[in-house]
């Protein structure tokens, strides 16, 4: 019996009757370690804590408005500036409590998650998913994908792929450079340090001419890397790129 899933051997086998349960499902929260009745991913303060940001929004980035301002409105700075992907959107707003979440996924190998947030993010993308011809993961650099182990943005397209039956095309793309931590860059900065770093893999190339691709991510920061990936996706003959992230950081218009 493979017991890798529970931390703790004692209260795994402790919970008797719910084992056969847990082996399917986490039994402890990912936000805060408690164990979990009925085995779900988050207890029911760690549930209330997580915001889902809905419509209304940017058409464009996805940013929450406060508002319905009309079908197809943009935030100041879509206004300003019209990024190259067609919509982004999220499944969790990201903060104290979804930063947890997203850790123990990324790093603690809490990766049955996958097809839970596979859920989460097929409902927050409904629209670009109905509009989608395949799903791709943003790649990590191979060095990365090395110390880690899994690319957590490929499990989460493969939890979308499961969910809608669009099909995945896991190496689409390919990281070049292994890009520096973008931590405390600015904007402009940030897209600097990723501009050039993807690249199509030629012999998928044909797969996305005249596609509608969707590029799943965990975390959208500033949208730099979305950005970069949506331009060497379109470069390369896509028809359009949509992007769908587990979370996103919040700016203000
Ligand atoms: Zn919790
Ligand atoms: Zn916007």
């Amino acid at each position: 019996m493979n017991t890798g899933m529970a931390k703790s051997p004692v209260r795994f086998f402790g919970r008797g009757l719910n084992l056969a349960l847990d082996v399917l499902l986490p039994p402890q929260c990912l936000g805060c370690g408690e164990l979990v009745d009925g085995g779900g991913l988050l207890c029911a303060p760690c549930w209330d804590r997580m915001e889902f940001p809905g419509p209304p929004c940017c058409d464009a980035c996805g940013l929450p408005f406060e508002y319905h301002l009309g079908d197809g409105a943009l935030c100041g700075a879509c206004t300003r500036r019209r990024p190259p992907y067609h919509r982004a959107r999220a499944a969790l707003t990201y903060d104290d409590n979804s930063r947890r979440l997203v850790l123990a996924f990324k790093h603690g190998d809490r990766t049955e998650a996958a097809p839970a947030f596979g859920r989460w993010l097929a409902r927050a993308g409904a629209e670009l998913i109905a509009d989608a011809d395949l799903v791709t993961p943003v790649p990590l650099h191979w060095t990365r994908l090395f110390t880690r182990r899994f690319n957590q943005s490929a499990l989460l397209a493969h939890g979308v792929s499961r969910m809608t039956d669009l099909p995945v095309a896991p190496d689409l793309l390919i990281r070049r450079r292994r890009t520096p931590s973008q931590g405390r860059l600015s904007p402009p900065a940030r897209r600097r340090n990723v501009s050039g770093a993807f690249t199509v893999r030629s012999s998928q190339a044909e797969r996305i001419r005249d596609k509608r691709v969707l590029v799943i991510d965990d975390v959208m920061t500033t949208g730099a890397t979305a950005e970069a990936v949506s331009r060497t996706l379109l470069r390369s003959g896509a028809a359009a790129v949509d992007v769908l992230t587990l979370a996103r950081v919040q700016r203000t218009a």
